[in-house]
C-alpha cells in the first residue's frame, strides 16, 4: 500500500537534496540560499459543496514557493492523493523551472483532493469555481498575483471554469483573463498551449542528442532518428513527446500506462494507439504491440531513450539499478529520488532533467499570458506585411531569373507567420538557449557532472541576480 504523505515527503526532500547539491557550488551567502530554498507562502482551505443532495468537504491547496518575481506561476494538481509536501516540491522546482528558460515569474503550484476520473463534470465544476473563489477571497490568484495553469488531472475545461470565475468577481478589468493560462482558445489561450510541454521535451531532448560528443560517451550515435523511446504515461505529455519525437524518426517501442504497456520492437504508431486508447481507456490488446502487463516493468527494458512522463517517484531506489536506458528524459516533474539519482548518475546514465525539460508547458503560458496582457493574437499585426514583403522578393527573383513559381509554391513561400508558428518557434528558441546554458555552466564548472545539477546552479544564480538587485541582500 503506498502512503501518499510519505511519497510526497520523499519527493520534497529529493528536490531539497538536489537545491542543496548545486547551491555549494554558487558560493552564494547562506541567508540568500535559504531565501531562495523555502516556499514563501502556503494556503491551505476546506469547503463544503453539495453533491446529489449530499454535503461533501473538498480540500484545496496554494503553494507561493518564491516571490523575487510576480506573478507567481503553476499548475492546479487534481488526485486524490495530493499532499501538502508534493505540492512544495512542485511550487519549488516551478521557481527554477521559470529561471531556467527565462519566463519571469515566481513558482507555485495547487492542488485538490479530487478524483477527476471518478467525479462528475457537473461537480468538478462546482468544486473548481468554489477553489477560485477562496483563491480570490485571498488575493492568491490574479495576473500580476499568481496565475494557475493545467496540471495533472486538469486541463483547458477547468482553466476557463477558473478564468469565468475570475472574470465575475473583476468585472471590467481587461487584463482579468491572464489570471490563469492554459485555457481554450475561444476564452483567451493561445494555439500551442496544448502540446507545448511534449513539444518542449521533444526540442529538448533533441538539443541534448545532438551534442555528437556528449553523445560518444554514453555510446550512442547523435541525432533523434532511429533512437530506440520507451515513454511511461501517455497522457497529454507522454502522447505529444512520443507524437514529435516519432515524426524525427525516433522508433517509439513502447508506452506504459497505468493499466498496463504495449510494447512492438520495430515501433508503436503513436496516432494508431492514441485512437485505440481514447476508443478502448487502456492501451492493452493494442494491434500493434504486445501487451506487457506489469507496467512498471517496461520502465527496465532497453532502449535508448526512457521519458517519465507520469508521476513523480517512479524510478526508486529498488528499481534504479535496472534501468537500461542511455538517457532518462523528465518529462513528469520528479520522477526520480535522490538515491536512485546517485545510482543512475554512477552507471553513466544521462538525465535530462525535469526542470528543464518540461519548462515548454509554463514557457507558452507566458506567451499566453502576455497575450492576454496586450489583448491581441500574436502575428495579427504583422501577418499580412511579412507576406508582402516575401511577396516582393519572389517578384524580384522571378524577373531576374525569368523564371515562375506556380501558385502553390508562391503560397508556401510567402507564407507570414501565424500564432502557431510564433508560438512554436518561440518555444523552440527558448529550449535550445536554454540546454546551452545549461550545458555552458557544466562545461565552465569542472565540478558540476551532471545536468541536474547545472540546471539548478544556473537557475539560482539568477534568482540570487534578481535579490541583490533589490538590494534586500548585500
Ligand atoms: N503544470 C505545468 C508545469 O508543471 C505548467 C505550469 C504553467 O503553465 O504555469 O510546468
Amino acid at each position: 500500500m503506498i502512503n501518499h504523505e510519505e511519497e510526497g515527503k520523499k519527493f520534497l526532500d529529493t528536490v531539497m537534496y538536489y537545491y542543496e547539491k548545486a547551491a555549494k557550488h554558487t558560493g552564494l551567502p547562506e541567508g540568500m540560499l535559504e531565501q531562495i530554498k523555502i516556499c514563501n507562502s502556503v494556503y491551505k482551505v476546506s469547503f463544503p459543496v453539495e453533491i446529489d443532495g449530499e454535503v461533501k468537504t473538498f480540500e484545496g491547496i496554494r503553494v507561493q514557493h518564491s516571490h523575487h518575481k510576480m506573478p507567481t506561476k503553476g499548475g492546479i494538481r487534481y488526485s486524490v492523493y495530493v499532499s501538502e509536501d508534493e505540492v512544495k516540491a512542485l511550487a519549488t522546482l516551478m521557481t527554477f523551472k521559470c529561471a531556467v528558460v527565462n519566463v519571469p515569474f515566481g513558482g507555485a503550484k495547487g492542488g485538490m483532493k479530487i478524483s477527476p476520473r471518478n467525479s462528475s463534470p457537473k461537480l468538478l465544476e462546482k468544486v473548481t469555481r468554489r477553489f477560485a473563489t477562496e483563491l480570490i477571497k485571498k488575493n492568491l490568484i490574479g495576473p500580476s498575483l499568481d496565475v494557475p495553469a493545467p496540471d495533472y488531472g486538469t486541463g483547458a475545461k477547468e482553466m476557463a471554469w477558473i478564468a469565468d470565475t475570475y472574470m465575475t468577481f473583476n468585472y471590467g478589468n481587461t487584463d482579468a483573463q491572464g489570471c490563469v493560462t492554459g485555457k481554450p482558445v475561444g476564452l483567451g489561450g493561445i494555439r500551442g498551449r496544448t502540446e507545448a510541454t511534449g513539444l518542449g521535451t521533444y526540442f529538448g531532448i533533441r538539443e541534448c542528442v545532438s551534442f555528437k560528443e556528449d553523445m560518444t560517451k554514453i555510446g550512442l550515435e547523435a541525432g533523434v532518428a532511429g533512437k530506440k523511446v520507451i515513454i511511461q504515461g501517455f497522457g497529454n505529455v507522454g502522447y505529444h513527446s512520443a507524437k514529435f519525437l516519432e515524426e524525427d524518426g525516433a522508433i517509439i517501442i513502447g508506452v506504459a500506462e497505468y493499466e498496463g504497456g504495449t510494447y512492438n520492437e520495430n515501433g508503436l504508431n503513436v496516432e494508431e494507439l492514441l485512437k485505440y486508447r481514447t476508443e478502448n481507456r487502456t492501451v492493452l490488446d493494442f494491434p500493434g504491440g504486445q501487451n506487457v502487463e506489469d507496467s512498471i516493468s517496461m520502465l527496465e527494458m532497453p532502449c535508448d531513450i526512457l521519458v517519465p512522463a507520469a508521476l513523480e517517484n517512479q524510478i526508486q531506489e529498488h528499481n534504479a539499478d535496472k534501468i537500461q536506458a542511455k538517457i532518462i528524459a523528465e518529462a513528469a516533474n520528479g520522477p526520480i529520488t535522490q538515491k536512485a539519482e546517485e545510482i543512475l548518475l554512477k552507471k553513466n546514465k544521462l538525465i535530462i532533467p525535469d526542470l528543464y525539460l518540461n519548462a515548454g508547458g509554463v514557457t507558452v503560458s507566458y506567451f499566453e499570458w502576455l497575450k492576454n496582457l496586450s489583448n491581441v493574437r500574436f502575428g495579427r499585426m504583422g501577418k499580412r506585411a511579412e507576406e508582402k514583403s516575401y511577396n516582393r522578393i519572389v517578384d524580384f527573383v522571378e524577373r531576374i531569373t525569368e523564371k515562375k513559381l506556380d501558385t502553390r509554391e508562391r503560397t508556401i513561400i510567402t507564407q507570414g507567420a501565424d500564432e502557431e508558428d510564433i508560438v512554436r518557434s518561440g518555444l523552440e528558441d527558448t529550449m535550445i538557449l536554454a540546454y546551452r546554458e545549461i550545458r555552458e555552466a557544466m562545461m565552465q564548472n569542472p565540478d558540476i557532472t551532471d545536468l541536474r545539477t547545472a540546471a539548478f546552479y544556473v537557475a539560482i544564480r539568477k534568482i540570487a541576480l534578481s535579490y541583490e538587485m533589490m538590494g534586500i541582500f548585500p
